[in-house]
């Protein structure tokens, strides 16, 4: 059951009506903030009035975990494109308890895509092509770490100019409380020692 022609028939109305006129701004993000998030649906609302964002105030980029996989992946050059295109200073990378990437195999997810008819042979010509599809397909241990790693990542990236800042936090997806892991590299545990 597609979602498709309720969507068209809301986009309609929301368009003629004039809904979108209080969302209007520009696409440069007037907190100079981006943001790294999960894809889950508990933060679709939830983490932007958590962190008191409206519409034009930030650029969010979501993925399975909020994981950066890859230095020179599709995550990594929209982070660039914010500090050089759009003018972003600081980097928060977001993550949340109870996250689906916390212990995601790669064996169970490759069993699920071959009972939905995925054949053998076609895992097997992807494995000879050079791809890692067990570590490419395997999450954290904690939710902690996924941000940790991605912080890391991110703010030794050669690219990244040194004077951006790059946060990690854990947002709770129930409450929206906001758990500091690390402030620009220095974390929480380091920041009390002060
Ligand atoms: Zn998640």
């Amino acid at each position: 059951m597609s979602r498709i022609t309720d969507i068209l028939n809301h986009n309609q109305t929301f368009v003629q009506e004039g809904q979108y006129k209080e969302y209007v701004t520009d696409k440069f993000p007037d907190k100079k903030i981006v943001i790294l998030t999960c894809m889950d649906t508990r933060l679709v609302e939830l983490l932007p009035k958590a962190m008191n964002l409206r519409n034009g105030d930030a650029k969010i980029i979501k993925c399975a975990g909020a994981i950066v996989s890859h230095p020179f992946g599709s995550i990594m050059r929209s982070i660039l494109v914010a500090v050089y295109e759009l003018g972003a200073t600081e980097v928060f990378v977001v993550g949340h308890y109870d996250c689906g990437m916390t212990g995601l195999s790669s064996g169970e997810v490759l069993e699920k895509a071959k009972q939905r008819g995925i054949q053998p042979e076609v895992l097997e010509t992807i494995a000879h092509s050079g791809i890692d599809l067990e570590r490419w397909l395997t999450g954290f241990g904690k939710a902690q770490e996924g941000v940790v790693k991605s912080v890391s990542l991110i703010k030794n990236h050669p690219l990244l100019p040194k004077e951006i800042l790059v946060h990690g936090l854990i947002i709770d997806p129930t409450t929206g409380r906001l758990d500091l892991l690390s402030e620009d590299g220095i974390t929480a545990a380091e920041q009390q020692k002060e």
